[in-house]
């Protein structure tokens, strides 16, 4: 591959048209496409199996994430249920880290509970401890690093390498939404999918919603693509040709949330209000605690450049409060076992002017003092 920065931005721009020179893909709409006659294809017969728009984002996602297939489906936790149900099957038992997304929790209690799946958790940092879990039975290692929303960061690399020395058939799975490609290829370190909710900093603009599987294997991938054509949860051309045109400034970006939300995470927590600040120095996802006595209704209504949403990735800051919103299905106590207490405040990191989301989140934190 070319260097990420210029295989994102010119990766994806020789396509077939060459009658016009277009820089920028088309966007194919059609759904059906003609066939010179009987068993002749262009390729392409319908576009739920594949469309030529979707075809060159899963190629340009498989060549940032060095993997040789990907495929474009319509969410992120398409892009989970994808993995789910191509890879598992009733009386398999899989490994999570501990500290994942709420909504991948939601979708693993419904698979132990409905679907004969049980899950066993992993703190994240003694891989012996992930090791010493493997059963016959364990199909599947689900990772998140860093994880969300207490940032701890995850060693890809040893895992795979613990788990793989032992038990070559399960499958490391990576969820690389926080950090995407510019930051972090899991393929590279070991593991045999990645996975994003490109809603968030792949899409990078609160616009879109999308979801991306990536494999090294072909094997995987040529199960993966037959799963797909089976339930069909695609991704639409119109949302592929919109991610196609986001993914070309993924690098510029992820540099300029990473700067942000370093200058952020120095400032804020020397901050009086601010108890304690998590960050994993890169990237531009922070979370921190609000000292006791600061009321987080305060602070949430008193935010007027930043909002108070439920999302992450995109270049309007957000803020989230874990407890009440991405976890909130999790049990309490398991929630504040892993530090998810009801003060903890995670900050989606925008391309605000630095100094205004400064001056923001400080006056939003003063005034929330009780
Ligand atoms: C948002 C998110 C998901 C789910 O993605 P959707 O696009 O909302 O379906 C999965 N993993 C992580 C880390 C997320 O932030």
């Amino acid at each position: 591959m070319t260097n990420l920065d210029t295989q994102l931005i010119q990766g994806t721009n020789r396509t077939e048209d060459a009658s016009t020179g277009a820089i920028v893909p088309p966007l194919y709409f059609s759904t059906a496409f003609r066939h010179p006659g009987l068993g002749e294809s262009t390729g392409y017969d319908y576009s739920r199996v594949t469309t030529p728009t979707r075809a060159l984002l899963e190629q340009q996602l498989a060549a940032i994430e060095h993997g040789t297939q990907a495929f474009a489906v319509s969410s992120g936790m398409a892009t989970i249920d994808l993995v789910f149900s191509t890879f598992t099957r009733s009386g398999d038992a899989i490994i999570a880290s501990d500290d994942l997304y709420g909504g991948t929790f939601r979708y693993f209690d419904t698979r132990r509970d409905n679907y004969n799946i049980p899950y066993t958790t992993w703190n994240g940092q003694d891989v012996n401890d992930l090791v010493a879990q493997l059963t016959p039975a364990t199909k599947l290692i689900w990772l998140e690093s860093p994880s969300n929303p207490t940032m701890k960061v995850l060693d890809i690399a040893a895992v795979a390498q613990a788990v793989h020395a032992v038990r070559p058939d399960v499958l490391i799975a990576v969820d690389n939404t926080f950090l995407t490609p510019v930051y972090q290829q899991p393929l590279t370190l070991g593991a045999d999918l990645v996975v994003h909710s490109a809603t968030k900093y792949l899409g990078g603009h609160n616009d879109l919603l999308a979801g991306a599987v990536v494999v090294a294997d072909p094997a995987l991938g040529a199960k993966l693509a037959a799963q797909l054509t089976t339930t069909g949860q695609t991704l639409a051309p119109f949302d592929s040709w919109l991610l196609l045109r986001s993914l070309k400034t993924l690098g510029v970006r992820m540099r300029a949330h990473t700067a942000n939300a370093q200058f952020l995470a120095q400032k804020l927590a020397a901050l009086p209000g601010v108890a304690k600040l998590l960050y994993a120095g890169v990237g531009g996802m922070i979370s921190f605690y609000l000292a006791d006595g600061y009321s987080v209704d305060a602070f949430l209504r008193g935010l007027h450049v930043c909002s108070f949403a439920e999302s992450l990735g995109s270049v309007e800051t957000l803020v989230t409060v874990p407890a009440v919103q991405t976890h909130h299905d999790m049990p309490e106590k398991q929630r504040l076992a892993l530090g998810i207490t009801p003060q903890l405040i995670r900050v989606s990191v925008g391309l605000e002017d630095q100094g205004d989301l400064l001056a923001d989140l400080t006056q939003a934190i003063a005034g929330a003092k009780a």
